[in-house]
């Protein structure tokens, strides 16, 4: 995060821990890593995770691993999981752990996905290129509460339940993620008009968004954070807009199940999920894990057809939010943008570039 990146890089290199996982992320990982290597001068330590730490360690993630994270700027994932560690025994261990250890061990309340089309794939979408020209929004979701994480369980005969609930101080923080990435709306998605956890939700941003307001025309302050209006939306309102008016939206800000569903359907307005970057951010003092949205695709595994844009996506990411460098966030996106305009398509995108050429491409671009 700002502070602690900045001052970190006055005093010595940043830390990067590297979780390359399983079946792609290795080689996602490592064609990320050479970006990274070019931007600029970073130390880099890589641990496993998920089946990779399973066959190493016993377990998904070692507490060494979440140690080194801990004292890390940002870290990197590729992915986990694959058919080797599937199992139908619950006590067998699985690489998923090795995810949800990360997000609860480093406290991981927001996970940020940007949805932007690149230019040169406005027609590899199943939209119409006239829909999603223009497309530049962010899904902020809220990790840590709701429904995911609420009490549930099977009362007697054929019923089951499960709780959704939120705090105002979790409300607050997510709000406070979602501000700071707006440049001029931040649409908040609820279901106000049925759920309680909903009601407290939009009053608590509503309010937030006020204070903020307030704070900005205070003395000393910044005036451009007086800039970024808040609009409320239903959740099934929001499911709709975001297939017909895509490009109107700039920060959808909303709740762990919600924000699930939506930025998966936002996602596929570009086209192809090896093109999807995420960051998953935590309090100011923690470090940032910065991700491929895809998973470790066991089927094409080993065959050097694996495309690295979003981990090289998640790369901008990272040096955007956890290390504090915009412009060198900007030079990597720039360049992915500029090496598919020359036509660079890896197979999911139709075309027959390899991993290797993919990550070549971006590298002479940067
Ligand atoms: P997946 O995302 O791994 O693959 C879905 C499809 O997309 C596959 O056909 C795959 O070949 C393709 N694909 C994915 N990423 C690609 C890329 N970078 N380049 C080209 N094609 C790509 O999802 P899945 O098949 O449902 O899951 C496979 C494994 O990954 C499972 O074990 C699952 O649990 C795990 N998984 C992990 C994560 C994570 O680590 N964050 C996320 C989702 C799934």
């Amino acid at each position: 995060m700002p502070d602690r990146a900045g001052l970190t890089a006055a005093i010595s290199k940043p830390r990067v821990v590297a979780l390359p996982g399983d079946g792609i992320g290795p080689e996602v990982t490592a064609a990320a890593l050479e970006v990274l290597a070019r931007v600029g001068d970073f130390e880099v330590e890589a641990h496993p995770i998920g089946g990779a730490a399973i066959d190493e360690h016993g377990v998904a993630l070692t507490d060494e691993t979440l140690e080194g994270c801990r004292i890390a700027d940002a870290i990197l994932l590729g992915a986990v999981g694959g058919p080797k560690w599937d199992s139908t025994d619950p006590a067998a261990p699985r690489p998923e752990q090795g995810l949800l250890g990360l997000r609860k061990g480093l406290g991981l309340y927001a996970n940020l996905r940007p949805v932007r089309p690149s230019p040169a794939l406005l027609d590899a979408s199943p939209l119409r290129r006239e829909r999603i020209e223009a497309t530049d929004l962010m899904v902020v979701r809220e990790l840590t509460g709701g429904i995911y994480f609420g009490e549930r369980g099977r009362t007697g005969a054929g019923a089951a339940f499960d709780t959704c609930a939120y705090s105002v101080p979790e409300i607050e923080r997510i709000a406070e993620v979602a501000f700071r990435s707006a440049r001029r709306r931040v649409t908040s998605v609820d279901k106000a008009n049925v759920l309680e956890t909903s009601r407290l939700w939009r009053e608590t941003v509503e309010r937030f968004a006020g204070d903020r307001r307030r704070a900005a025309r205070g003395e000393g302050a910044d005036p451009r954070e007086d800039d970024v209006e808040l609009e409320h939306m239903l959740v099934d309102n929001a499911a709709m807009q975001l297939i017909s008016r895509p490009h109107d939206f700039d920060v959808i800000l909303t709740e762990n199940m919600f924000g699930d569903i939506l930025s998966d359907e936002a996602a596929m307005l570009t086209g192809s999920i090896g093109m999807l970057p995420s960051a998953s951010l935590g309090v100011t003092d923690a470090p940032g894990v910065f991700e491929p949205v895809h998973g470790s695709a066991p089927d094409i595994a080993g065959t050097g057809r694996a495309n690295p844009l979003a981990t090289i996506g998640s790369v901008a990411m990272m040096l955007r939010f956890g290390l504090d460098r915009p412009a060198e966030a900007e030079g990597v996106e720039r360049a992915i943008d500029e090496a598919l305009a020359d036509g660079l398509r890896t197979p999911d995108l139709g075309g027959d570039a390899t991993t290797a050429e993919a990550t070549a491409a971006v590298i002479e671009r940067l």
